[in-house]
């Protein structure tokens, strides 16, 4: 009898399977909107211009492929630091900062759930309802009991701030709280300055871990708006903190697998000692980061000439997110559906956009048109050529 013949089917990521039946379809004129990816207008990911001028200068050095350090590239480790905490952050300048490349951000929430359950083993981790669905995989094959504070008002399709103020107030002490500084996925619903000030306050009173997850940094409104929930929590005084950032959608470099790790220590020495364990668990998973990708993303963040090009590329992205999500606003309203305004309210590449799963279903089979059955769309994948069809296909289906 095989050794593996107790081993039952495990059930697919449902967004992947998506893709799978979006890809067999043959109808024309069919939309994909239940991806995670920034399409451009003419509905392919973009190479950006910025990376592309780096990949051709490193295609022309033709540079040897060591291993690089288990910490990945300190060129790139030291921009990212920049980055994501400001170019002057005390932080940075006290050495209370350590930051390691990672496979993806979703390396980064691996390493830093695996580092934390060795640092913290009683603690839980408590998750925005709803989140990413692979936060609540990776912290739980980490070892953590994953719990929920409230989070998404389907009622306003906005934030139930009272909720999640209350329910980060019932929280142990040591609790580990995951955070999306901004472009929250699935639901595009993002706290107010403000709102991050009293949260801020809450995790510090309460002496709570802040996990913050930046995969969207540059895709609502700026590289520097955009982390103010980190530079918030780095004002704060909070002795320490993990932020894990992703440049798969800010530099178009999905499979590069391109994040970083960055733990904040109490002091210089407490962070070298929490960075020692950061290095064993890297070395224990996947010994060290890939070359090419932390190539690409040192070479344009360390040019002064190609961060600015690179900024520029990141706006447009943005605003051309921000232009489909006006276009759809109007659009619906023009088709007598004015109650999508909020659409418009939401940030990033996601909007909860309130369509109950039968909706979605027959947006699918009626129309050609996928999305996820929570209601999440993908705005970034909509563009001036399929904008007028997925507009009349949902007019069509909440009538
Ligand atoms: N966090 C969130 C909230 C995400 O949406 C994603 C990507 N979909 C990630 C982390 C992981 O990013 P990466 O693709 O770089 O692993």
């Amino acid at each position: 009898m095989s050794l593996f013949a107790s081993v039952e089917m495990t059930p697919g990521d449902p967004i992947l399977g998506l893709t799978e039946a979006f890809v067999a379809d043959s109808r024309p004129g069919k939309v994909n909107l239940g991806v995670g990816i920034y399409y451009d207008e003419t509905g392919r990911i973009p190479m950006l211009r910025a990376v592309r001028q780096v990949e051709e200068a490193l295609a022309r050095e033709s540079w040897p492929r060591g291993y690089l350090p288990i910490d990945g590239l300190p060129a790139y480790t030291q921009a990212t630091q920049k980055l994501v905490f400001g170019p002057d952050s005390p932080l940075l300048a006290a050495g209370r900062v350590a930051t390691s490349q990672t496979v993806g951000g979703s390396g980064a929430l691996r390493v830093g759930a695996d580092l934390l359950k060795k640092a913290l083993p009683k603690a839980k981790v408590a998750i925005s309802r709803p989140s990413w669905e692979n936060h609540r995989v990776v912290f739980t094959a980490a070892g953590f009991e994953v719990v929920e504070y409230g989070y998404y008002d389907p009622a306003t399709h906005g934030l139930d701030f009272h909720g999640m103020l209350a329910d980060l107030g019932t929280l142990e002490p040591g609790t580990v709280v995951l955070l999306h500084a901004c472009c929250h996925n699935p639901t595009g619903v993002d706290l107010t300055v403000e709102q991050w000030k009293q949260v801020v306050a809450l995790v510090k009173e309460r002496n709570l871990l802040p996990f913050i997850d930046m995969a969207y940094q540059g895709f609502d409104k700026g590289t520097d708006e955009d982390a103010a929930a980190v530079r918030l929590f780095a004002e704060s005084g909070i002795d320490s903190f993990v932020v894990a950032n992703s440049y798969s959608k800010s530099f178009s470099l999905y499979g590069e697998r391109v994040g970083a790790l960055s733990i904040v220590g109490a002091t210089r020495e407490e962070t070298l000692r929490v960075q020692s364990l950061v290095k064993r668990t890297i070395r224990s998973i996947y010994s060290s980061p890939s070359t090419h990708g932390g190539a690409l993303v040192a070479g344009v963040l360390n040019s002064a000439e190609l961060r600015t090009l690179w900024e520029h590329e990141l706006a447009d992205m943005r605003e051309r997110i921000h232009a489909m999500r006006a276009g759809m606003v109007e659009k619906l309203a023009a088709h007598g559906a004015p109650q999508f305004d909020f659409i418009q309210r939401q940030a990033g590449m996601f909007s909860y956009s309130g369509l109950s799963k039968e909706q979605v279903d027959r947006l699918r089979e009626e129309h050609a048109i996928y999305a996820i059955g929570t209601g999440r769309i993908c705005v970034a994948a909509l563009n001036r050529n399929n904008l007028d069809t997925v507009v009349a296909a949902v007019a069509a289906v909440i009538r």
